[in-house]
């Protein structure tokens, strides 16, 4: 790369040095600012800049970006005001930035501005301050009790907080103001807490022949330090996470940092204590619920290496570390790994960008990996590691159906009677059941017996659903509420509404009624407060506390309950009814594999039972029999066929506006000008799966590409065409949609 700034010495004499900013707001492109003399820079420090009326934060580029634009009058360049104190990101992370933007066609600056993520990192730090004994210190003077016991406790040298020192010595504060004012005590900064530095050989783990050889070929992928990127495919229980542990230890013995990205951080405790386990410190937590300050210690410790492995959620690829050298994706199938905000990334496939730019490898495991993922692992394009069998030796669960057309439920009830069956038995054995639904609330759909009114959101296109602990009806896309109704909005018809339809809360009900003396856990993210909370309840199930967990989606993952037996799927149907997503088979069937694999896991026997009206579809199908092979097979080929992904590129363009009208007419100018092209197809417009969300009306344009072609090429021209929008008209663009 050619030097960033001419010498000085080739300048004419009075030309002023200039570097390119980017500065992190919606614009695509850097800015040339007067280096001024005293100030020095480099590519990627963060720099004070004046932008418009304000001064903000940018990051100084290694070359210029973008539309040069009219060529600005030297004497109206502007000059960097300071440089930040905050360490400078390195060039793969340039890259790394510009790649994303170029992929998702989001603009620079606003992928820049996810690597800025940590707002406390940019502020100056405050130091905190502490007292500490002066060495041969003078003569005290008065020594009270008091004076004697503070200065006893703070002769071990340590730096306290004068409030920490007083109460130790179970004095006022006054006291230890007294011991700095005689000299016998200092004032001094304390110094920021140092994560612990992860041990990679704290517990050396024996592994079965067959994980043995997995830890091996993954232990050789990290010692060839080049890009490769291997898929870890085992069952649940197959051992994963203690393998893919050992190729952190050896990313570690190497001396490079490693992130090992979890789609729902906050609440893997269990993860955590295994990761203690295996390196003998907690790694460095990375997510949403850390506090201002936390972020940008992380920020720091990832940019400086004093963070070694950082566990995190998607946005922990975003960290400026110095010198990563492994990436783990745990549950890369999730669909938490999909962003689609601001700039709409797969951290799954950014994960893959960013190994192949340092030349590391990137590990993707899952029990259900991704058609995606698949595909490249048959293709050759990833090694593949499997994992076949569970790590216990337990088998897997033996999954049944329980054909509601057959066998419904009594009326005014949603267990069938053998999975009631079922769970006495359990109950009877001393053994835990999961109920899982996954749908939170008391009844998605609130309906008029009387004039059949059915209680919409007025803000979206949805039924409001009722919330019966806290007596309200909710909206699940935009939080609208109002309290439960006493009779019909429409017809006014007292006592008329019925609840139609089960939520986890109904279910909790029946449990009630039909299990008086079983100890319930009700888990969904509406009824547990916090973190704190729900980690609780998730100790207690794992000491057997709880005999019946009832739960959404939130128990579905990465949880390890051992004494769970038997797992009953109050709806299998609910996620393949949900229109004619072509995605919808693979994540059903992902999210039924993983509830029923919570069962059985370390000494009990376990079974699934599904509920369902059509046993026989493909997805049902695979998920009774355990053929995931069959089901892969299906599914790839219905993908192949219709040339979806990954064997064809889609992109959905949505355009969104309060006017209905406004947003339909704006969608269709917009597809009029799309460019011709033989091999691209332009579908739509057409209201988007949601049409209406927030009280926008959404249409959406799909375009299917082949994958070869250069799609970002052809929506960068086809947007040059488009006429600047107007009101409140916009158009998200979403590369790769995870939903199509
Ligand atoms: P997965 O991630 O594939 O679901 P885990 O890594 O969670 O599997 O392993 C399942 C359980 O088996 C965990 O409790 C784990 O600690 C245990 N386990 C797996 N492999 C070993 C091993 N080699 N030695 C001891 N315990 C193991
Ligand atoms: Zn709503």
């Amino acid at each position: 790369m050619d030097s960033l700034f001419a010498p000085i010495d080739d300048e004419p004499r009075g030309a002023p040095v200039t570097v390119p900013v980017v500065m992190a707001v919606a614009l695509d492109q850097t800015y040339d600012y007067i280096v001024p003399e005293g100030v020095e820079v480099e590519p990627g420090c963060f720099v004070l800049v004046p932008f418009g009326p304000q001064t903000r934060t940018g990051v100084v580029w290694d070359r210029p970006v973008g539309e040069p634009g009219k060529p600005v009058d030297p004497k109206k360049l502007k000059a960097v005001v300071a440089r930040l104190d905050v360490p400078p990101l390195a060039e793969i992370t340039l890259r790394f930035a510009e790649w994303i933007a170029k992929y998702t066609l989001a603009p620079l600056g606003m992928t820049v501005r996810m690597m800025m993520s940590a707002r406390a990192a940019f502020e100056p730090v405050k130091p905190r301050f502490g007292v500490t004994v002066v060495e041969g210190a003078a003569d005290p003077g008065r020594m009270t009790p008091a004076r004697r016991k503070a200065l006893d406790i703070a002769g071990d040298g340590a730096i306290r907080a004068k409030s920490a020192l007083a109460q130790e010595a179970g004095c006022s504060t006054g006291v230890v103001d007294g011991l700095v004012a005689s000299g016998n005590l200092v004032e001094v900064a304390i110094p920021e807490k140092r994560p612990p530095l992860p041990d990679p050989h704290h517990r050396e783990m024996e592994f079965t022949p067959e994980q043995h050889q997995a830890v091996h070929a993954l232990r050789a992928s990290v010692d060839a330090q080049n890009f490769s990127v291997t898929l870890l495919d085992g069952v649940t229980g197959s051992g994963k996470t203690e393998v893919y542990f050992e190729a952190v230890a050896r990313a570690l013995e190497h001396g490079r940092q490693a992130v090992i990205m979890l789609p729902e951080i906050a609440l893997t405790d269990q993860f955590m204590r295994r990761f203690h386990s295996r390196f003998g410190c907690a790694p460095v937590e990375w997510h949403s619920a850390l506090s201002g300050p936390e972020r940008g210690r992380v920020w720091r410790q990832a940019a400086t290496g004093e963070a070694r492995v950082v566990v995190g959620a998607r946005s922990a690829l975003f960290l400026p570390f110095s010198d990563l050298g492994l990436i783990i994706v745990d549950e890369e199938h999730d669909a938490g790994y999909k962003q689609d905000d601001r700039v709409h990334y797969q951290a799954r496939d950014m994960a893959v960008v960013r190994g192949n730019l340092g030349g590391f490898p990137v590990l993707l495991a899952s029990a259900t990996p991704s058609i995606e993922t698949h595909v490249n692992a048959r293709t050759g394009r990833y090694r593949h590691v499997v994992l076949p069998g569970r790590y216990s030796g337990a088998s897997l669960p033996d999954i049944t159906a329980i054909d509601l057309k057959t066998t419904p439920p009594d009326k005014g009830r949603w267990l069938a009677p053998p999975l009631v069956e079922a769970v006495a038995n359990t109950l009877a054995d001393g053994q835990q059941t999961l109920l899982f639904l996954n749908r939170r609330g008391y009844a998605p759909l609130t309906l008029c017996r009387t004039c059949g009114h059915r209680i919409e959101c007025p803000q979206c296109t949805a039924w409001l659903v009722e919330h019966r602990f806290r007596g309200r009806l909710h909206c699940h896309h935009c939080g609208f509420s109002i309290p439960l109704p006493e009779k019909c909005p429409k017809c006014s018809e007292p006592g008329s509404l019925v609840a139609c339809g089960p939520g986890v809360e109904r279910v909790a009900e029946e449990v009630a009624e039909r299990f008086p003396d079983a100890r319930v856990a009700l888990l969904s993210s509406d009824l547990v407060p916090g973190l704190t909370e729900m980690r609780e309840i998730i100790r207690s199930i794992e000491a057997g506390g709880i005999d019946i967990v009832i739960g959404t989606q939130m128990v579905a993952k990465g949880h390890h309950f051992p004494n769970l037996a038997t797992v009953g799927i109050v709806d299998g149907d609910l996620g393949l009814a949900q229109g004619a997503d072509p995605r919808a088979g693979e994540r059903t069937f992902q999210l039924l594999h993983q509830v029923t694999g919570r069962a059985g896991r370390a000494l009990t026997e376990g079974r699934g039972l599904v509920q369902t009206h059509m046993p026989e579809h493909p997805v049902m199908a695979a998920i009774i029999s355990g053929d995931r092979e069959a089901f892969l097979n299906h599914e790839i080929a219905t993908r192949r066929k219709g040339l979806l992904p990954p064997f064809g590129r889609l992109v959905a363009l949505v355009v969104a506006a309060r006017e209905k009208d406004v947003a339909q007419q704006v969608a269709r100018e917009i597809t009029r000008r799309a460019p011709r092209s033989e091999k691209i197809e332009v579908l739509g417009p057409a209201e988007a799966p949601l049409s209406i969300i927030r009280g926008r009306h959404r249409w959406r344009i799909l375009v299917k590409a082949p994958r070869e072609l250069d799609v970002q090429g052809y929506l960068r021209a086809w947007m040059a065409e488009v006429p600047p929008l107007k009101g409140d008209v916009r158009v998200s663009i979403d590369i790769d949609p995870y939903s199509f």
